[in-house]
């Protein structure tokens, strides 16, 4: 830059200044989104591959930002977390999950789950007083009816209240999953020596999905080990029925992708749902 030297910015092109600047501004912004009802948990059904029921369904967060239009939560989970407006968002998906687990449990499949991102910032964060269990349990709902979807990136360095919080949330009987499984750290000891229900194969390994494909060997090994540890499975990102057909065949237990549907409203899953059903 021609005036670097002047105000320190030397090695900032335009172009890094421009995120660094819309950064700022989302999270100047991300201030208002909760109590400015610009929030909203969208639900994405998990389905059993051999049978295709669904009575499963991840939750995620979509923002409506006021003049951008839908921020996607890749953009602004990252905000959240170093804002720390993480722990007031993130207990209100919660809420929010609950409520709606309870609804699809009296009216779809009194087994529903509904599955919850909850990112190792979270944890840290995480007091006591909120606890999930408590709080399922205060509303008379069974620790089942809700699946946490952690990162590898928790267990690698797990603290002994991180360790506590997971032990806390699967003795309420709650499911634990391992999300983008196979994008982090490569590292298989964490998987025996933490309590973990489900591996979510990464929508990276799906994609490459072909007879034949390094990836479908890949996924063949995956799931085997995930059975033989008395874990399922369940693949991200199906989009294709090659893909689906492949993984049925290769005994993954459950499928998520647009194939079956994209995330939706709460409303919109409830149709969905009851179409299915009929
Ligand atoms: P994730 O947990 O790995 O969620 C799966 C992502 O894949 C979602 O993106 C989903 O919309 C997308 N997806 C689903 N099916 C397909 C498909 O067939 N093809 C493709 N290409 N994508 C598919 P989304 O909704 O944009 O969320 C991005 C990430 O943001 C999530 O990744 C998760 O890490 C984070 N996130 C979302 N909601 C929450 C939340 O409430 N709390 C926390 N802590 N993180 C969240
Ligand atoms: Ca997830
Ligand atoms: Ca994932
Ligand atoms: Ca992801």
């Amino acid at each position: 830059a021609k005036d670097g030297g002047r105000n320190g910015f030397r090695y900032f092109t335009p172009a890094l200044q421009e995120v660094a600047q819309t950064r700022m501004r989302l999270a100047n912004d991300l201030h208002d989104a909760l109590p400015g009802h610009q929030l909203e948990v969208h639900y994405q059904p998990i389905v059993h591959l051999a049978s295709g029921t669904v009575r499963k369904a991840e939750a995620l967060l979509r923002w409506h930002h006021p003049s951008r239009g839908m921020v996607s939560p890749a953009q602004f989970i990252p905000i959240a977390e170093s804002t720390g407006l993480i722990r007031d968002i993130g207990e209100w998906v919660f809420q929010q999950a609950m409520a709606q687990v309870a609804h699809w449990r009296a009216v779809h499949d009194p087994g529903f789950n509904i599955s919850i991102n909850k990112s190792p910032v979270q944890f840290r964060l995480g007091v006591r007083a909120h606890a999930w269990p408590e709080q399922l349990h205060q509303r008379g709902l069974p620790g089942d009816c809700m699946t946490v979807e952690i990162t590898e990136g928790l267990l690698l360095d797990a603290s002994p209240e991180v360790s506590q919080q997971l032990a806390q949330m699967r003795q309420a009987g709650m499911h634990v999953a391992m999300d983008d499984f196979g994008t982090g750290y490569s590292s298989l000891s964490y998987l025996h020596r933490h309590p973990i229900d489900i591996l979510k194969i990464d929508q990276a390994f799906v994609r490459d999905l072909g007879p034949g494909s390094p990836t479908l060997a890949l996924c063949k090994a995956i799931i085997r080990m995930a059975h033989e540890l008395g874990m399922q499975v369940v693949a991200e990102g199906v989009e294709t029925p090659t893909q689906r057909d492949l993984l049925a065949e290769a005994g993954c237990d459950y499928g998520q992708g647009y194939l079956f549907a994209r995330p939706m409203p709460a409303e919109v899953l409830d149709g969905w749902l009851r179409e299915r059903q009929s």
